[in-house]
Order: C-alpha cells, then sequence, then structure tokens
C-alpha cells in the first residue's frame, strides 16, 4: 500500500462523523410531542377525577378528607406516559413534561400530592345541596381510595355490576 492511500485513509478517518450520542453526560433533546412525566398543577385542576377515573395504569389516587377537601394523589410507579389523563383533563391541568430520566432511589421524589379544596361556597362558606359532582361520583360507585396503602378501592361494586347503588361495599381490586 502507498503513502498516498495510507494518507487518504487517515484522512477519512478524521473526516468521519460522531456515531455515538454524549449521552448522558449531555441531555439528549427529545421531539416536540414528546410524552414524558405527567406535571399535574394544583391551581388549575377542578377535582373531577376523570383523570384518576380513567388512568389505565391506576396511578391517580383520590381521597375526600372531608365534604372540602380532597386529595389527589400521582403515585409515579407504572405510569406508563401514555398521557390520556392529560388529554381528558377539562382544565388542562396536566402537562406532559419532557422529563423521562425518572431513576431515582425515592418513588416519593415522583410523586405529587394535590389537596383541591371542593364544594364551599367561597362566599357564605356553606357547602352546596347533594347531589354536587362529588356526591355523584360517589353514587356512581366511585371511591375513597386508601391513600396510606396507595391503593384503589372501589366505594360499591355497584360499579363492576353496573347494578344499582345497595350501599357502602369497600371492594379492594389492588
Ligand atoms: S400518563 Fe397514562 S398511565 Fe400515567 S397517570 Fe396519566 S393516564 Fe395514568
Ligand atoms: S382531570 Fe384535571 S381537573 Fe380533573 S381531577 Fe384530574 S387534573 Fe384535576
Amino acid at each position: 500500500m502507498s503513502a498516498l492511500s495510507k494518507l487518504k485513509e487517515a484522512y477519512l478517518c478524521l473526516k468521519a462523523g460522531r456515531v455515538t450520542l454524549p449521552y448522558p453526560a449531555r441531555p439528549q433533546p427529545v421531539p416536540p410531542r414528546f410524552r414524558g412525566r405527567p406535571i399535574f398543577d394544583a391551581n388549575r385542576c377542578i377535582g373531577c377525577a376523570g383523570c384518576a377515573n380513567n388512568c389505565p395504569a391506576r396511578e391517580i389516587l383520590v381521597f375526600d378528607v372531608c365534604q372540602e377537601i380532597r386529595i389527589l394523589k400521582y403515585l409515579g410507579r407504572r405510569c406508563t406516559y401514555c398521557g390520556r389523563c392529560a388529554d381528558l383533563c377539562p382544565e388542562k391541568a396536566i402537562t406532559m413534561s419532557k422529563d423521562f430520566e425518572t431513576a431515582t432511589p425515592s418513588i416519593a421524589d415522583l410523586q405529587q400530592t394535590l389537596e383541591l379544596f371542593m364544594s364551599t361556597c367561597q362566599r357564605c362558606g356553606r357547602c352546596f345541596k347533594e347531589p354536587t359532582p362529588l356526591e355523584q361520583l360517589k353514587l356512581k360507585g366511585y371511591r375513597f381510595d386508601d391513600l396510606a396503602h396507595d391503593r384503589w378501592i372501589f366505594r360499591s361494586k355497584a360499579y363492576l355490576e353496573k347494578d344499582q347503588v345497595a350501599g357502602d361495599i369497600d371492594l379492594e381490586l389492588d
């Protein structure tokens, strides 16, 4: 092989482009419509529980501390970042962020808890008469989830069997 071809080969090697990315040293940009971890905005959320009721991974719990306070908790355990919650949120209170690097030694780093003030007149301080939207959810067999143990709990079997609501029967599905 001639010296010229050696030089040519060396030139081609120097000219070659990078074949690997500098990730994770440098963050990798994501496409514009990328769906990462959902972020909940407590200032926009009206506590309708639509996201919790439609999350296929059961990642969102609801619990009513009293008639006025509703807790909404995102668990961050098995969320698939499907974006269904953000799609159906009537108040656009959920943003699918660019955050996909969620490795952490503590699951609490990923969890979000919203404390929502519900169903009380801001002027007179009185509660609305039943059935409020909150009560309608309960009548559908909706649930008071078990926040302490991070579990879904339906309030009534009627929700599952489509019968008339008979009473409060705790049914653990998780
Ligand atoms: S992105 Fe999908 S899986 Fe995750 S909380 Fe929303 S609806 Fe549930
Ligand atoms: S769907 Fe939106 S407004 Fe309704 S509870 Fe979920 S985050 Fe709040």
